[in-house]
């Protein structure tokens, strides 16, 4: 099916390419001395990446995947081609590369006219080589988009004239000293989400296009100095074929695609042109979601009410005001102790409230590096904080999902792979990498996506605080590329006011409209992408273990699922419906094939192997220091919340948290400081009921003498 032998050269090269420097990072590891536990872990943790690796070549180059085909002047690969290389890798189709003038691999035009193919790019140098008039009428009646990319000061005013049907003349360069922007402009079907979005430009020089002001020309992306807007991806009509043309953004000595990648945005900004090209051209054909999805989580209260500065009630009638779901990240050693009113309000109103699980006692770091707590150790807990959660439900009715918050900070990899092994749907911190990992080399994507599967094959996602600033860019750019949004914070969050989450909930409604807002279990369990094959059914490509596959449409449909699956632990069973499934397991992935009726879901839910019997794991709270902790926990979020002084103890406390050694003294100094403050409010209530009381017997007196029975009422209040 591949239909020339040019993209599977060229795919080869970039996976193999990928994959090699983990490959022998992964031999010396086998060379190395006796394997541990650990060395183990690693060990599959590699695999697992090399796997992660495998399967992006496998699903771009899977004969279903449509192509994008970049035509390009020389052997040579241009900063452009990476870039697109990494878009299309991301949307899930090939990349096609031709060399203009190589009749070795095939004429272009034969390939332009490849029903497989959704865009064409053409190098700004090899405009010279192209007959304008044939591709134009290659393309005719078909809805392929046109890209001319790299255009430099050095492409003749003449072609780029031509190409844009006289909206551009010449291209110039830009540098400024001062740092640049991004600036997106509002282009139907192009910029989507991200209509209106600034963000930091990478580098400090660009090249831009002169527009004659008479074409037809909209400006997609301008870049911004602190004078100036200056147009560098601009769409054109070219007697009815849409052409887009974008300057060479990344000069020579400043391309930035292996530069810094910490960040969504500065990921994003890396390649955005070549991700909204592809967005566009690739369609239902590229990976997408079926749904958006957000979610906002408070860690650690119980059900009582209030906790602290969170009154449920009240965050009830703001989430039916703006529209949006809380999961509380809830505290197994919490399990018995919920108020029969909040329980009720939770049951009620279950597609506003949900419940997942946050550590097992939450004493500090329980989930720490091995060497300071042993993994068996961490695996007593994590199986209690299961038995806990299930006398929970047992006790108040109320379903949990199996998503796992560590409490304070991811655990190690190891851990993530017990989580896998008890079938926890997933994971969600402020970090998706390990406390014990570093990110994977070589890896210019893996910022673009909150998910990842690359440590022990479990989803670990990655969440983001509440209170962030300057948002914009953050959730622009996320819902641009389909992901859920997960917000994250704590009771504190709502001393302002219960209204503190409207202003981010009404702006992620209002930039994604189609927004749902479910529980971190509902949208775990719908963390997978789709894309449209040629046969008109679909692949599916799920980060989860456990999901609801939608068949929107009003027929039946194939999905042809694929999952990242390194076979450890072992799997105990693959379900549809609650049927068992037969599935098979190859060089590194799962795949399984599902029909699903017209409107139809169809829940597939995979089991792992393991030991665990809850019923015989033991609930009971019978450590004094984890107890006096808690009550401690409470003590600082119910009491001395409501308190200038009490909070800005506790503000103390934490700015000192990550300083190991400080920690202790600042624990001590909030106890004393908590006492202290609990002795003045008694002391002061004492001194007031006091004076009240003398103030009240001053002013009875007279009538103690008139009256024996009134004055008799009056010393019992
Ligand atoms: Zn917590």
């Amino acid at each position: 099916m591949i239909p020339n032998g040019v993209h599977a050269r060229r795919f080869s090269a970039i996976g193999l390419f990928d994959c090699a420097a983990e490959s022998t990072a992964f031999d010396t590891l086998l060379t190395g001395a006796a394997p541990d536990r650990v060395d183990a872990r690693r060990r599959r943790g590699l695999r697992a990446t090399c796997a992660s690796c495998f399967l992006i070549l496998m699903l771009s180059v899977c004969c279903y995947a449509s192509d994008v085909l970049l035509i390009r002047s020389t052997e040579t690969a241009s900063p452009e081609q990476r870039q697109l290389e990494l878009a299309t890798q991301f949307y899930g189709v090939n990349l096609k590369v031709i060399t203009a003038g190589d009749r070795n691999y095939g004429s272009p035009l034969r390939a332009v006219r490849e029903n497989t193919t959704l865009g064409v790019a053409i190098q700004a140098d090899a405009l010279a080589s192209i007959n304008q008039d044939k591709l134009l009428g290659a393309l005719r009646g078909r809805s392929t988009p046109l890209l001319i990319l790299g255009v430099t000061p050095e492409t003749r005013s003449n072609l780029l004239s031509a190409w844009s049907s006289g909206a551009a003349v010449g291209a110039q360069p830009l540098e400024s000293p001062l740092p640049l922007h991004y600036v997106v402009g509002r282009v139907a079907g192009i910029t989507q989400q991200l209509t209106d979005l600034e963000i930091p430009f990478p580098g400090n020089n660009t090249v831009y296009f002169s527009l004659t002001g008479g074409g037809t020309a909209q400006e997609i992306i301008s870049v911004r100095n602190d004078r100036k807007f200056v147009p560098v991806f601009i769409e054109a009509d070219l007697h009815g074929q849409k052409v887009f043309l974008l300057s060479r953004t990344h000069l020579a000595g400043s391309n930035a695609v292996a530069a810094a990648t910490d960040t969504i945005e500065t990921a994003f900004a890396e390649i955005a042109p070549m991700m909204m090209f592809i967005k566009y051209a690739a369609g239902e054909r590229g990976w997408h979601t079926l749904h958006h999805y957000a979610n906002l989580t408070i860690d650690d209260p119980w059900l009582r009410e209030p906790y602290g500065d969170l009154s449920y009630q009240s965050l009830l009638t703001e989430m039916e005001k703006h529209d949006f779901h809380t999961t509380i990240a809830f505290i197994p050693w919490n399990y018995d102790r919920s108020e029969a009113e909040t329980v009720s309000l939770f049951r009620n109103h279950a597609d506003r409230f949900s419940i997942c699980v946050h550590g097992d006692n939450h004493d500090h770091k329980e989930f720490e590096d091995l060497a300071s707590k042993p993994l068996n150790a961490q695996m007593t807990a994590l199986q209690q904080s299961l038995a806990r959660m299930e006398k929970f439900h047992a006790l108040t009715g109320i379903p949990y999902d199996n998503v796992f918050v560590f409490p304070h900070s991811i655990g190690t990899e190891s851990i993530l792979e017990e989580l896998k092994t008890y079938n926890f749907l997933a994971t969600v911190n402020s970090s998706n990498v390990p406390m014990d990992r570093v990110r994977p080399p070589g890896t210019p994507l893996f910022a673009l996506r909150p998910v990842t599967l690359s440590f022990a094959d479990f989803p670990s996602i990655s969440r983001y605080p509440a209170t962030m600033q300057n948002p914009n860019g953050f959730l622009g750019i996320n819902e641009f590329l389909d992901n859920p949004l997960f917000f994250y914070t704590h009771h504190d969050f709502f001393a302002s006011g219960i209204d503190a989450f409207d202003g981010m909930a009404d702006r992620v409604n209002k930039l994604e409209p189609d927004t749902q807002w479910r529980g971190l279990g509902d949208i775990v369990k719908h963390l997978y992408l789709v894309r449209l094959r040629d046969d008109f059914n679909y692949d599916v490509l799920t980060f989860s273990n456990s999901f609801d596959l939608d068949n929107t449409s009003e027929h039946s449909l194939t999905f042809n699922i694929q999952k990242q699956e390194s076979g450890s632990p072992a799997i105990a069973s693959v379900s549809v419906n609650g049927q068992d499934y037969p599935v098979e397991l190859r060089e590194g992935y799962l795949a399984i094939r599902v029909s699903v009726p017209a409107r139809g879901i169809r829940s597939v839910v995979i089991q792992y192997k393991n030991d665990l019997v809850l019923a015989s794991i033991s609930t009971s709270k019978d450590s004094l220091r984890v107890d006096l902790l808690r009550e401690v926990s409470d003590f600082r979020d119910i009491t001395l919340s409501k308190y200038r002084l009490g909070r800005a103890l506790t503000d103390y406390y934490y700015k000192g948290y990550d300083d190991k050694h400080g920690t202790t003294a600042r624990l001590l100094i909030l106890a004393c400081g908590g006492i202290i403050l609990v002795l003045f409010v008694v002391g002061g209530s004492w001194g007031l009921w006091a004076t009240a009381k003398r103030k009240k017997a001053a002013a009875v007196t007279p009538d103690i003498l008139r009256n024996a029975k009134i004055a008799g009422v009056a010393q019992q209040k």
